[in-house]
């Protein structure tokens, strides 16, 4: 059960629609393993709709909490049926988000000792910056802030950076405010989804600026 939940601007924007597409996947990947904000977004979307009918007695926009399940459970469109995914491995018992499905997601790739990492190509928007990280236990991520948003999704293992630790199932929304160096807990090694929009990542050291941007992240 994760304690960590996206904002509602953010379940709205993607039941609207709106959000960019590598925030949409890190969301939606949360949104497959909590029930509470599944509930919250009826919830908001209830709200909204009470709202839309005080104000415009028009044809209001029903069924965008269904078309928005419908939609997270279907891939990306793209033309891939009938190639093989090949996917890089992940720990036994750790399961791919649907929200990956139909994007290109590249072998793991080595950053230095026990850390290595994956770019997510989402079909039709090359601009999207997602990535995979994956970390050893008791590494830590360089200390860093953030020139946009960064959206974090735990997928395995856990990590803590300093304000609290963030578990499996749990979703991270940084930003300019937040300066952290994530630090991945003793018991297992930690996979996040990554999204970066609106900025790059604000590196406090050299290298990890220079490895930053090699990664383009
Ligand atoms: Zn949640």
């Amino acid at each position: 059960m994760s304690t960590h939940h996206p904002a509602d601007d953010l379940l709205l924007s993607l039941a609207a629609g709106s959000l960019d597409r590598a925030s949409a996947i890190v969301v939606s990947a949360h949104l497959e393993s909590c029930t509470h904000c599944c509930q919250q977004l009826e919830l908001l979307e209830a709200v909204g709709g009470e709202l839309l009918a005080d104000i415009e007695p028009v044809d209001m926009e029903i069924g965008a909490f269904s078309r928005t399940l419908e939609r997270l459970d279907q891939p990306v469109s793209v033309a891939v049926a009938q190639v093989p995914v090949v996917r890089p491995d992940l720990p036994a018992g750790m399961h791919w988000p649907r929200s990956l499905d139909g994007c290109d997601i590249t072998p793991w790739k080595r950053l230095g000792p026990g850390m290595r990492w994956s770019r997510i190509t989402v079909p039709g928007d090359p601009q999207a910056n997602a990535f995979l990280l994956r970390m050893a236990a008791g590494m830590e991520l360089a200390a860093h802030t953030h020139g946009g948003r960064e959206l974090t999704q735990v997928l395995y293992g856990a990590f803590d950076d300093g304000r609290d630790v963030w578990r499996a199932g749990d979703l991270d929304d940084a930003d300019g405010e937040v300066h952290h160096r994530p630090v991945v807990t003793a018991e297992s090694e930690c996979i996040c989804l990554v999204a970066l929009t609106g900025g790059r990542t604000r590196f406090d050291g050299f290298v990890a600026r220079a490895l930053g941007a090699w990664m383009g992240i």
